[in-house]
């Protein structure tokens, strides 16, 4: 298949292309377009044949459901049997915006984009592009993160050509994307709402608006008997091709801890990169160390964290090794895509009155 890219800018979109490209979505072909969270690969979520074209293009599980993107409230209750009060008050507070919710379906929502569930996710993105699409193809787009099945998320156009070029019809350069991370996700069909993926929305920010919430217990563990609510959380995602490892600990234990381990894996001859904040990158000896932001900058390190992850790729790093994150905040949604970006490979350094108890 032949890809057409397609650069738009957000602040003067041109009405053509995006014509263009929802006739294509319509047609039941696939366009990967930018929104504010990361790049999307969308398709009619009407049409159950749209559903299977895009697992076949991401390499994705079919048991691994996909959000459905709407542009105006009023196109959410054709696709969903009932809207919780819960969910009026999320909307009036986080639509547009980087927040999914779950929902029960309507009989219209194949069970091909919803993995077969009887529930379905939906969200209303900001990305003025993501929005003239979704009008321009009627409504609907189902769309999973526009990056080949297991990969990191791509934040910029560049990513989705390198997975993507020749598996769709059409890509959308839109620019970065600002906010970088998937959005949360919240379950309402549970009578205490359930986050099931930390986002850019955080528990505290949801807990403004809603009376109580609960955290899915599987999230930032691994190896627990019960599965994610959400199916795509228990597949290890957003690998780099290097080995990464997070590293815990006080800031001068983890860089000399890192810096140790880096020394072997040089004389071995690996390739080695660090991922560091601000305080930190001038104190390693790796060969590539990326500078993810102020510490305090949770939102910054947010924004860079798949991209960092893709160059470590682009320069053939081996092994990476990656400071911890506070989890707490936006910290919770930093950790739980390192982590499993890590495949949960986690060294807990000993606080040093502990070593010498
Ligand atoms: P992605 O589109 O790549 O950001 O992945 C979508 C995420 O939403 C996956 O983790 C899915 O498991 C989750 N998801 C989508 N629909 C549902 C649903 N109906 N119930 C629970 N999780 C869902
Ligand atoms: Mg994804």
């Amino acid at each position: 298949m032949k890809t057409q890219l397609v650069k738009i800018e957000e602040e003067r979109i041109n009405p053509g292309a995006i014509e263009k490209a929802g006739e294509i979505i319509k047609a039941g072909g696939l366009v990967a377009f930018p929104t504010e969270t990361v790049y999307g690969l969308g398709g009619d979520a009407l049409n159950p044949a749209s559903s299977k074209k895009i697992y076949a293009a991401k390499g994705r599980p079919s048991d691994n459901p996909l959000i459905v993107h709407i542009a105006e409230m009023e196109d959410l209750s054709r696709i969903v049997r009932r809207i919780p009060e819960a969910a009026c008050r999320l909307a009036r507070w986080y639509w547009p915006g980087p927040l999914t919710m779950i929902f029960e379906k309507a009989d219209c929502i194949p069970r091909e984009t919803t993995g077969g569930l009887e529930t379905v996710a939906v969200r209303m993105p900001s990305n003025r592009i993501a929005r003239a699409l979704i009008r321009a193809a009627g409504g609907y787009i189902a769309a999973p993160s526009a990056n080949r099945s297991g990969r990191p998320s791509p934040t910029v156009a560049r990513y989705v050509i390198e997975d993507l070029d020749g598996r769709v019809d059409m890509i959308i350069d839109g620019g970065e994307a600002q906010i970088g991370l998937e959005s949360t996700i919240i379950d309402l069909t549970e009578d205490t709402p359930v986050i099931l993926r930390p986002g850019y929305i955080t528990e505290e920010a949801l807990k403004e608006v809603l009376e109580s919430v609960d955290t899915d217990a599987a999230l930032m563990e691994s190896g627990t008997d019960k599965p994610p609510k959400a199916p795509g959380m228990k597949y290890r995602h957003y690998a780099p091709k290097g080995n990464l490892t997070i590293v815990e600990g006080q800031p001068g234990q983890v860089i000399e801890y890192i810096n140790e381990q880096i020394r072997k894996h040089k004389k071995a001859g690996r390739k080695t990169g660090v991922i560091a904040t601000d305080e930190t990158a001038g104190s390693y000896y790796a060969d590539s160390i990326k500078n993810a932001g102020q510490r305090q900058d949770e939102a910054q390190i947010a924004s860079c964290i798949f991209r960092i992850l893709r160059e470590f790729d682009d320069e053939g790093i081996e092994v990476i090794y990656a400071e911890g994150f506070d989890s707490q905040g936006l910290g919770c949604a930093i950790m739980n895509r390192l982590l499993k970006a890590a495949g949960h490979q986690v060294i807990r350094l000993p606080e040093e009155d502990e070593i010498k108890d």
